[in-house]
């Protein structure tokens, strides 16, 4: 059944996450952004399993493991449980933490025009939620330059995707707008 696998890789991220909470000064749980993100995707018709699995993986890769072992581990707990598929999607979504964030961010842009179309789908609505948070629970510490400057990186990696679903990619542009103006005219 696969909506029982679909619910069964929501219980495996909301362990992954489960010490985890958002950027943001409201404390929200880490697990509402892959839910946000798969909610996103489904909510512009992309009801594939994989992709809605995936998205709710999307960060575990990344900001769940300490070192490569656990890394290991945990890939092959997600092929087991999931698929190689889903294990594919979630590693082309996942950064290299071993590279400086300035490196990350880079790489991102320009890696992402070569990702599957499920990778680019899932990278399209965490950018969207994303950008939503900076509005909504922005994280306590960046000024209003470096909330434009996320936007800016983000619309340049988003540029790298569309072109698959274009109601969704019409959500980021508009959801981009709005924020945009919104830290335009809210300087602090
Ligand atoms: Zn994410």
């Amino acid at each position: 059944m696969t909506e029982q696998l679909l619910l069964k890789a929501l219980v495996f991220a909301a362990e992954r996450h489960k010490d985890q909470t958002r950027k943001g000064k409201s404390n929200i749980p880490y697990i509402n952004h892959p839910i946000e993100v798969a909610h996103v995707l489904s909510s512009f018709g992309e009801t594939e399993y994989d992709l809605l699995i995936a998205a709710f993986l999307h960060d575990v890769i990344e900001d769940t493991v300490k070192n490569d072992i656990e890394k290991e581990n945990l890939k092959n707990d997600i092929r087991k449980q999931f698929g190689s598929n889903v294990l594919e999607i979630v590693l082309e979504v996942s950064d290299n933490k071993s590279l400086s964030y300035k490196e990350r961010k880079k790489l991102q842009v320009i890696n992402t025009p070569n990702l599957s179309d499920s990778a680019k789908k899932i990278k399209i609505a965490d950018k969207i939620c994303n950008i939503l948070d900076i509005k909504n629970r922005p994280p306590e510490k960046w000024s209003n330059q470096r909330k434009l400057e996320y936007l800016k990186w983000a619309k340049s990696v988003v540029n790298g995707a569309v072109g698959l679903n274009k109601k969704l990619d019409q959500y980021f542009f508009d959801t981009y707008n709005k924020v945009h103006t919104y830290l335009k005219n809210n300087k602090p």
